[in-house]
């Protein structure tokens, strides 16, 4: 049975989830986890690695988990692991999560039930037993009631990562020949409705198949043609099974925001997406466009094969996990003709950074990379910190000597608004500085957005010709969409990157592209989508 990296990681991680339950040592279910990303992001498949014995070669994989993932090769399956989830119950560990309870809480739910499955839960929800159980009350008995009950299509507590919404949507998707839809399709920074569109005359074996998908843990709603499953960390999915004559009207539906959406009713019955919009006379909309209510003529969106380009990644001599030929080589691979390294300077604290001695000995590197990868070229680059008083970490005649220099705020981004504005503006005076990187310094989930004033920021930007970056790290994605609008109409040019640490983080490059173009970008507001002499010797 051939195990791809992807369903490595996914057992992987479920493993992670139900030791968290039983065992509740965090080093050990942080270290699967972390073993899981590592095998997700592989770009080789890591069965052929185990099965040579060498899977220590990958990073945070010791001892303990070797063992299980010979075992996982080697039969398919980690006998602890189905131990586990015939213990444990992930469906009813999915179905708490959904109902807002703690993963540990729905366990004991259900040991106090004596339940093993969503359904007998529901049903001793129904027979009036919740109260039975130690430590629940009228209160949480009538939210819990309430709440098995919902039919209003639910939103998760908190949006996915757009990376992981794409994972889970798009497994889904595939899985049942069905198409993505929902946030995901509109590439919106953090999902919450998932949901994926099957055409079938007949649902119910669609509908079947969604309930048996290893992501799905159990369904909380079902109705003839869409139901609602749960993941074991309590995010519901939907689906979506129109009929052949009718998918079109299905998809424009579940991808559209409430707003777009209504605004475009009634909605003819069409077989597909661009027979729904002729039959309202109109064009075709491309999904990152359909938030807020819209019936003109789209523009020519920036594409992701229109980038030449990578303008902020990172190597070794920083935080980065390859050598400088290394991402040199992976961005020629993409069809890209430049790729500009910027690793950190010091300021930064938490990892190395580049001294000046550093950035000339990097120098060297690169251009032995560059005779080996020409015509391709590597750019000298840096990610300068911006410093407190709004100078930059490295002394200007160094920076004078790079090719492409990005301006960072990364410590102290607690700053009242005007100061940080201050700081930031400061930076955008210097001659060197090409772009800002990551402008609100936000983390999805995470950190709010800096008081950073972005309408003076766009001033000066335009004065002195600096871009603002659009970076595409999945916790990230910043400036997001609205504000790429916003700089836009300022006449500010924005760049694409992705702010690589790996070979594959160059892939993030389609959720910067994704988010520019729900900025309304086009190609020509995009720097890197400009030939490298263009970047060499701006206008
Ligand atoms: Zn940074
Ligand atoms: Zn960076």
């Amino acid at each position: 049975m051939p195990v791809d990296n992807a369903q490595i990681a996914d057992r992987l991680q479920a493993f992670a989830a139900l030791l968290e339950l039983v065992d509740g040592n965090p080093y050990t279910v942080r270290a699967y986890r972390r073993a899981a990303e590592t095998i997700r992001g592989a770009a080789f498949p890591v069965a052929e690695l185990v099965a040579a014995g060498r899977a220590r070669e990958l990073r945070g994989v010791g001892p303990g988990i070797e063992a299980r993932l010979r075992e996982l090769v080697e039969t398919g399956t980690i006998a602890e692991l189905a131990e586990l989830e015939r213990e444990v119950a992930p469906d009813l560990v999915g179905l708490g999560r959904y109902l807002g309870l703690g993963a540990k809480r729905s366990v004991e739910l259900a040991r106090a039930l004596g339940v093993r499955t969503a359904d007998e839960l529901r049903e001793a929800a129904a027979a009036g037993r919740l109260q039975s159980v130690p430590g629940v009350g009228p209160k949480t008995e009538a939210r819990l009631v309430e709440a098995l009950s919902r039919e209003a299509a639910p939103e998760p507590r908190r949006g996915l990562l757009l990376n992981r919404a794409w994972e889970l949507v798009g497994g889904v998707a595939a899985a049942l020949d069905g198409v993505p839809a929902g946030d995901v399709r509109r590439w919106r920074d953090s999902c919450e409705r998932l949901a994926v569109v099957c055409s079938a005359g007949d649902p119910v074996v669609a509908t079947q198949r969604f309930a048996e998908l290893p992501q799905i843990v159990a369904l909380v709603e079902q109705r003839e043609r869409a139901a609602v499953g749960v993941t074991v960390e309590g995010v519901p999915v939907e689906l979506v099974v129109a009929e052949p004559e009718r998918f079109g009207t299905a998809l424009v539906r579940a991808t559209g925001s409430p707003q777009y959406v209504a605004a475009l009713e009634p909605l003819p019955d069409a077989p597909d997406e661009e027979a729904v919009y002729r039959a309202l006379d109109l064009p075709w909309c491309p999904p990152e466009l359909r938030e807020a209510p819209f019936r003109g003529e789209p523009p020519a969106l920036v594409q992701p094969r229109d980038i030449r380009g990578d303008l902020h990644c990172h190597t070794t001599w920083s935080d980065g996990r390859a050598s400088v030929e290394e991402m040199g080589r992976a961005a020629r691979e993409r069809g890209y003709d430049y790729l500009a390294i910027c690793d950190h300077t010091p300021a930064v604290g938490a990892v190395r950074g580049l001294t000046p001695d550093d950035v000339r000995r990097q120098a060297d590197e690169i251009a032995a990379a560059n005779e080996r990868l020409a015509p391709f070229r590597v750019l000298r680059g840096i990610e300068c910190d911006i410093l407190a008083d709004g100078r930059l970490d490295l002394p200007d005649d160094v920076l004078g000597e790079l090719e492409w220099v990005q301006a960072s705020v990364h410590g102290g981004q607690r700053m009242p608004r005007a100061d940080m504005t201050r700081r930031v503006e400061e930076a955008l005076r210097n001659p060197a500085v090409r772009c800002l990187s990551h402008p609100k310094g936000r983390y999805i989930n995470r950190r709010p957005e800096n008081a950073l004033d972005l309408e003076r920021v766009f001033e000066v930007a335009l004065e002195e010709g600096v871009a603002l970056e659009v970076n595409g790290l999945p916790d990230r994605l910043d400036l997001r969409g609205e504000h790429v609008r916003d700089a836009l109409r300022a006449g500010v040019p924005i760049v694409c990157s992705t702010d690589a640490h790996s070979v594959p983080g160059l892939a993030n490059m389609t959720l910067s592209v994704a988010t520019a173009r729900r900025g309304w970008a086009t190609s020509e507001a995009v720097v890197n989508t400009r030939p490298l002499d263009a970047i060499l010797e701006p206008s």
